[in-house]
């Protein structure tokens, strides 16, 4: 049994005989990142104690790389088939956000997105997403509060094991991460939205990518619109609020020349004028191979007036971690000796 695929509910519902040597076992370890078998409590009940430890595997996962800008860490996690996870730690105040992968690569394709350009190579199980926050916390001492799933990944194409690992990420025995401070990001795959709306174990925050106000320019940047257009996804964001009475953070990554003209601006705020969304702008970070650009700092302004003149409420999050390439949309490239190697290469070698 591994110890991050379960709650703590469920690791001590195994062992019978010893069921609150489970529980504390499990507490240490996810409160402490260690186990300290010398209390006396656990001397007292050693062989039962042992027993527990031993069927369980405790195995930390390896951190393959880390990389810095600022107080903006990038790591990678190396997994027992010798695929890489990326990670970022982000200063958000006062508190640190930990965005986390949920897949090694990802097969929707948004032609934005590095990750999209790896194709899928294969879902994360809940132990090894809630790893990547373990790993955070306690094997680089990044105290972290928020968990956004905004790395590699469609969440929703890994539904059930983003689910448990959300489960566990806010078990009050173990991480005890707040369920407010976990927000799963999609592209908008609105039957999971609605699977989620009516998910009676976990509420996280909801994220979905609009990119594009129109159908035209969003099938040109996030092929999955083709499937599922953006009358359905409006729908679904309505469905979803009224079942839930929670507002979706609607993404919105600004593009030079691509989607930042204020007559783009104009239609947005009609599409989501009558949604209970906030617009999340996210300046498009430069990739390796530059097939987008990012914006001019007086073309976010000018597109966040505009949209705040409709009276829309919009956030605007500034990029950090560029030079890391660890902002929005550039997971899928590591940093390694100062030279830039995409993963996706290394992978298909
Ligand atoms: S933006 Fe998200 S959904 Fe789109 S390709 Fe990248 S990881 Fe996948």
């Amino acid at each position: 049994m591994n110890i991050f695929s379960h709650t703590e509910a469920e690791f001590s519902a195994q062992f019978a005989k010893g069921k609150l040597f489970a529980r504390d076992l499990y507490r240490q370890w996810f409160k402490k990142g260690a186990l300290t078998l010398t209390e006396p409590a656990f001397i007292q009940a050693k062989a039962c104690v042992e027993a527990i430890v031993s069927s369980c595997d405790w195995t930390l996962p390896e951190i393959a790389h880390v990389t810095k800008e600022g107080d903006t860490q990038k790591f990678l996690l190396k997994t027992h088939d010798n695929q890489m996870v990326e990670s970022v730690a982000i200063p958000m105040k006062t508190l640190m956000t930990l965005c986390v992968s949920s897949q090694v690569g990802c097969r929707m394709g948004c032609t934005f997105c590095e990750t999209g350009r790896m194709g899928l190579i294969r879902n994360l199980t809940a132990a090894e997403i809630v790893q990547q926050v373990f790993a955070a916390k306690f094997l680089l001492n990044i105290p972290i509060r928020n968990v956004v799933f905004m790395g590699m990944g469609e969440p929703f194409d890994n539904y059930d094991e983003v689910k448990q690992a959300i489960r566990i990420l806010t078990d009050q025995n173990g991480l005890a991460l707040g369920m407010h401070g976990i927000t799963v990001s999609t592209s908008g795959k609105t039957e999971a939205i609605l699977r989620l709306a009516h998910d009676k174990d976990i509420a996280p925050n909801l994220a979905v990518s609009i990119n594009a106000p129109n159908d035209a320019l969003r099938s040109k940047i996030m092929p999955h619109n083709r499937k599922e257009n953006m009358a359905k996804l409006k729908e679904t964001i309505q469905a979803y609020t009224q079942i839930t009475g929670r507002e979706v953070l609607a993404a919105y990554v600004l593009m030079k020349d691509v989607n930042d003209s204020l007559s783009y601006a104009d239609e947005l705020a009609d599409y989501v004028r009558d949604l209970n969304v906030k617009v999340n702008l996210i300046p498009y970070n430069a990739q390796s191979n530059d097939r987008f650009q990012s914006p001019d700092n007086e073309v976010v302004d000018a597109f966040l007036a505009r949209l705040r003149s409709h009276n829309i409420r919009v956030l605007l999050r500034r990029t950090k971690g560029r030079s890391i390439m660890a902002g929005c949309g550039q997971l899928g490239n590591a940093v390694l000796g100062g030279k830039l190697t995409q993963i996706q290469d290394r992978m298909r070698l």
